[in-house]
């Protein structure tokens, strides 16, 4: 196989992930306590379909057919996502649990694109490239703006520099794990 055919094989790959992530985060939206959250999901939600269409155009320019293959490790990183929703935990700890799925996602996609970008770099596919960087830029501003919600969410629930919840330190001390 060529980097070529490897580059279209990832491509293919990448555009079902994006798809089953256009799936995955309305639920994300929903499910959200922290508003702050909530409205990063629903911008990433956006941006996502815009990875879609990126990818879309980025075949067109290699003159193949859009088409997907079903990127097993999405599957997985989105049903690590269901299964923290699935269980019963304080607000701020479940959207803590949920940030740490979503950035698993992200840098999923920042590995994938990223790879993607040098092999396009190194074919000389200059408006390939371009296309796969805006999405790659995108994907680390989503990774570094639920870092930064992460971190509100836990100065706001009083978790954040070492400092228990106001109200779990005395009875929960000695299982605090902050
Ligand atoms: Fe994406
Ligand atoms: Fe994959
Ligand atoms: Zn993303």
């Amino acid at each position: 196989m060529e980097i070529r055919a490897l580059l279209i094989e990832e491509m293919q790959d990448q555009y079902d992930a994006e798809k089953q992530l256009v799936k995955a985060l309305p639920k994300l939206v929903k499910a959200s306590s922290n508003p702050e959250l909530s409205h990063a999901f629903a911008a990433h939600l956006e941006e996502t379909k815009g990875h879609v269409e990126r990818l879309e155009q980025a075949f067109e320019i290699l003159g193949v057919r859009p088409k997907a293959k079903p990127c097993a490790a999405m599957k997985g990183l989105v049903e690590e996502t269901q299964e923290w929703l699935a269980e019963k935990m304080p607000d701020e700890v479940q959207d803590s649990a949920v940030i740490c799925a979503a950035q698993k996602v992200e840098h999923y996609e920042i590995a994938g694109y990223g790879t993607m970008c040098a092999w396009a770099a190194a074919l000389g596919l200059n408006d390939v490239e371009s296309l796969l960087r805006e999405t790659l830029d995108e994907e680390k501003a989503a990774d570094e703006k639920l870092s930064l919600v992460a971190d509100q969410i836990l100065a706001e629930a009083g978790v954040l520099n070492g400092k228990a919840p106001a109200k779990t330190r005395s009875a929960g001390s000695q299982r605090s794990g902050y």
